[in-house]
């Protein structure tokens, strides 16, 4: 369970700036996003302790960044079941406003401690109160200091169009927390949050005007909490091949549920951190190797085997009687090899035009994991010679 003192526990007075960060940058840990991890780096002691808010993040286009994770408020007028910041909670909370949250990273960023902002907030005033304070802080970033970083904004539940519009205009990607995977789930979580109106019609409006736009159009992204609502996987990853097909998200983020105490779930059960992991695979699966959701190997309960990973559950019960002959395949039943990726797949077609591929060794130049797909595969006709370990998680 999450300890309160390490939530946010600050005593009462007055906050400077970095103070303020030191409880809202830390309390992000419940929203996933771009980032692999904290940067590492050990602070000097004018900087403070950043490596609480400070993200080794992947953009969207590979290359790592250090990231400054925020919320510009932890002042919540809202009850979700699950949430650290609900209203009525006791603990400690802070507001930035734009013009103090913006002038903070512009100095991070000037001694080379950020170079990337991702901006989230609680709600207080109603979500469009906050979004225009969201919207503000990038204005001023973008504006007034000639920002040209990566921003991450969110969409607060029940923003305008025209504010959707504006943030986009101003960053990067922009995410909607979607949170349950459907209104009923989302009741349980959420009671007071609309699933159509408030969420999912804001992530349709971004795949609307990302298609109106010129040029440069940001991504988007969602994020599901994983058990907290009793949902199954086949209903996480029913949501997120809809959200993948019809509304263009460049990914579905997965959050394993962690009970927090004083909140009306503190005793429902943790979520295993491999259910979430399990997850991620699978929506891999469905977003760039061709997978349809009702194909991958849900158990009587609608959830993934957490001994296996999907990829290899599915291959065992589909391909290991026959094997995939890798010069002659096309790209979707290469795809469905275990330990070939998209990547792998592309080199391997390349390479079939030069000529017949016959070895394990040519096979693991193009960066295929030959002791994944072994078992699956024939090269110029035959099975390769490989000792075989059991089937591999
Ligand atoms: S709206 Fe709900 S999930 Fe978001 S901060 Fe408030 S209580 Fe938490």
């Amino acid at each position: 369970m999450l300890d309160n003192q390490n939530i946010c526990s600050y005593n009462s007075g007055r906050m400077d700036a970095l103070e303020k960060l030191k409880l809202l940058g830390p309390a992000t840990c419940f929203e996933p996003a771009e980032e692999v991890g904290n940067t590492g780096r050990v602070p000097s002691r004018s900087e403070g302790d950043d490596s609480a808010f400070i993200h080794n993040a992947v953009m969207p286009g590979g290359k790592r960044i250090a990231l400054l994770k925020t919320l510009l408020t932890s002042a919540c007028e809202r009850d979700c079941a699950y949430c650290a910041f609900r209203q009525g909670r006791d603990f400690r909370r802070a507001t930035f406003s734009p013009d103090e949250l913006a002038a903070l990273f512009m100095r991070l960023h000037k001694q080379g401690t950020a170079e990337g902002i991702f901006l989230s907030s609680a709600i207080a005033g109603g979500g469009p109160r906050i979004e225009d304070r969201l919207i503000a802080t990038a204005e001023i970033l973008r504006r007034r200091y000639e920002f040209g970083g990566y921003i991450h904004l969110k969409i607060m539940p029940g923003a305008e169009r025209e504010q959707v519009v504006a943030a986009m205009r101003l960053a990067d990607r922009v995410s909607v927390n979607l949170e349950a995977p459907n209104a009923k789930r989302l009741a349980r979580l959420a009671p007071h949050k609309d699933f159509d109106e408030e969420l999912l019609q804001r992530l349709r409006w971004i795949e609307e005007i990302r298609r109106e736009m010129v040029g440069r159009r940001p991504s988007s992204t969602t994020q599901f909490v994983v058990g907290g609502s009793d949902e199954s996987d086949v209903e996480l990853l029913t949501t997120t091949e809809f959200l993948n097909r019809q509304v263009g998200i460049a990914r579905a983020y997965f959050m394993a549920f962690t009970p927090v105490p004083d909140t009306p779930l503190e005793e429902h059960p943790p979520t295993p951190p491999l259910r979430e992991h399990r997850l991620y695979q699978a929506s891999f699966l469905l977003r760039d190797y061709g997978f349809l959701t009702e194909e991958l190997p849900f158990d009587t309960g609608g959830n993934l085997p957490l001994e296996s990973d999907p990829k290899l559950a599915w291959a065992q019960h589909n391909l290991a009687h026959t094997p995939v002959e890798v010069n002659t395949a096309d790209r979707r039943d290469l795809l469905r090899v275990p330990g070939i990726g998209p990547v792998g797949v592309d080199r391997l077609l390349r390479e079939r035009r030069r000529g017949h591929l016959r070895e394990l060794t040519d096979l693991r130049k193009l960066g295929v994991v030959t002791k994944r797909a072994v078992p699956f595969i024939l090269l110029d006709g035959h099975r390769p010679a490989y000792q075989l370990s059991l089937w591999p998680v």
